[in-house]
């Protein structure tokens, strides 16, 4: 394995790094933290210091919003015409797309993901969010409305319609297993409503983030309509979920957070809030279905990103009647996944974010393990290192962590089932309700088990298939609203209803 020290080829990304020192966005000014001090931005395969990002915390976060708040009342970008708002999103994907080997190099050493899942996926992916969007902006219509009122003044007629207006200043949050792409779900629709945000990402992977903020600045977006404060979950993050003057928190990343954005948002001024949470997602093979195409669809699903994706399909469950051959098949593409530092073109697993996930990751499959499960292949993480084998659990049972808990990490457990009705009920005896993986050669059971089982997405015949165009959320405690897709723009719009009489 590969994992020593590698440097990225383009220049757009040499001289990103070569800052060393990086600086937030806050209004029209980069800044240090307040309080000066910083967190180190690592690579973690090779874990090399790739350069320090500032320590916001709560006076950082009261200056973003201030400035948030002001260009929204200034209204720069909220009154802008449509043409020109739609423009500059345009402007941004076009920016994104003339750097995307650069963006995907930064990603690659921040994050640890292989060069070509940067690449090929998430770096297209957050440009398409811009591009979506952008054709959103001048469709913003409200309504008008016929009603049933007769009780206005004689001779007079009741005329009423809807606005849809930008909610204000908007706080997202973002977690650190694909940065990018989840940042751009959040930004394109806030910016497309006439929205002012303050971007708070991942402590582990800051740098595409204030890259992308130099983006948008170079795209023509007005000072203070973006603003980018880095820092810890418990200090900057909480400042944000916290912060009175926020009327939005747009956050993706845990449950546990999530519970406690929304506690935050109680406390504070009941701002509203969307959330995009983990999960625990089924992956169900049928007898009938194209066993070797569900293999390899099985197995993406839970190794792709070191399995590090919401919607990993982390519970495999296949029809006893094939269930050895499924097991033995992803176990054998387990064994054949080449693990490395990201930017070697060989590597098809790089490491997990850091060796503390790592060792969480470890501690889960240990429990696992001494609770009765036998591991056909994994299980061990390399030498105190970030990297953690893929895994495959067998002799599992409903009631273990390794089955209930989302572990984040390139673990699959896997149980038989006999019957429909079985499997559709140990789909669904979950927490989480994210996505759902279904292979069957049978259109009729396809999609019966896509109407019976709880997720916000259900893929048949495929896994890990997105689009900017396609909502994408929970049901469950796998959180509230949807990214993605047009309705992902009433997230950050509020309806006012207007009714005269005339
Ligand atoms: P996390 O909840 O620890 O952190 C996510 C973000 O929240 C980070 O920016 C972090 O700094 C911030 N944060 C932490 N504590 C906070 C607090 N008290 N108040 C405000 N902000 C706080 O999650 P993570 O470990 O970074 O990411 C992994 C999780 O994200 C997994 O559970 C995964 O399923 C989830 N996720 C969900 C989706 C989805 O679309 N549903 C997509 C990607 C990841």
């Amino acid at each position: 394995m590969n994992a020593a020290t590698h440097r990225p080829s383009t220049a757009a990304a040499q001289e990103f790094l070569a800052r060393g020192n990086h600086r937030m966005l806050i209004g029209a000014d980069w800044r240090e933290a307040a309080s000066g001090e910083t967190l180190a931005s690592i690579d973690p395969a090779s874990g090399e210091i790739l350069g320090h990002v500032p320590r916001g915390a709560a006076a950082d976060v009261d200056e973003a919003v201030m400035a948030a708040r002001s260009a929204f009342r200034d209204g720069a970008w909220r009154k802008a015409t449509p043409a020109a708002r739609a423009a500059v999103l345009h402007r941004i994907a076009e920016l994104m797309e003339a750097e995307i080997d650069a963006l995907a190099e930064l990603e690659t050493l921040d994050q640890g993901k292989p060069l070509y899942v940067g690449r090929w996926a998430e770096i297209p992916g957050a440009i398409a969010q811009f591009r979506y969007f952008a054709g959103a902006v001048s469709k913003l219509e409200g309504t008008q409305i016929p009603t049933g009122i007769d009780y206005q003044p004689p001779g007079k007629e009741v005329f009423a319609y809807t606005l849809r207006e930008p909610i204000g200043v908007v706080g997202a949050i973002v977690p650190w297993n694909s940065p990018l792409v989840l940042t751009a779900m959040k930004l394109a629709p806030a910016l497309a409503a006439g929205c002012s945000v303050v971007l708070k990402p991942a402590e582990d992977t800051s740098l595409t983030a204030l890259r992308l903020a130099e983006i948008a600045r170079a795209a023509g977006l007005p000072s203070g309509v973006l603003n980018v404060v880095t820092g810890l979950g418990s200090e900057a993050g909480a400042a944000l979920a916290e912060h009175p003057g926020v009327d939005k928190i747009t956050f993706t990343g845990s449950t546990r957070t999530g519970r406690s954005i929304v506690e935050a948002a109680a406390r504070s001024n009941l701002k509203r809030v969307s959330l995009e949470l983990g999960g625990k997602s089924p992956v169900i093979i049928f007898g009938d279905a194209d066993i070797d195409a569900a293999i390899a669809g099985a197995a993406n699903s839970i190794f792709f990103n070191g399995g590090q994706v919401c919607v990993a399909g982390s519970r495999l469950y296949a029809e006893r009647s094939v269930y050895d051959r499924v097991v033995e098949g992803i176990a054998n593409y387990a064994r054949g996944l080449k693990l490395g530092h990201g930017l070697d073109s060989a590597t098809q697993i790089g490491p997990l974010i850091s060796r503390t996930h790592a060792a969480r990751v470890a501690d889960y499959v240990r429990a696992g393990i001494a609770g009765g499960a036998e591991a056909v292949t994994g299980g061990e993480r390399h030498q105190g290192s970030a990297f953690f084998n893929p895994t495959v659990l067998t002799g599992v049972t409903p009631d273990m962590a390794v089955v209930r808990e989302e572990i984040f990490g390139p673990v699959l457990v896997a149980t038989p089932f006999d019957e429909f009705d079985e499997v559709v009920a140990l789909s669904n005896d979950s927490d989480y309700g994210l996505a759902a993986g279904v292979w069957t050669s049978s259109l009729s059971r396809a999609h019966r088990a896509a109407a019976a089982i709880e997720a916000g997405t259900i893929w048949i015949n495929t896994h890990l298939m997105f689009d900017a165009s396609l909502p994408i959320g929970g049901m469950k405690q796998s959180g509230w609203g949807r990214d993605s897709g047009h309705q992902a723009i009433a997230n950050y719009l509020e309806t006012k209803t207007v009714c005269a009489v005339i």
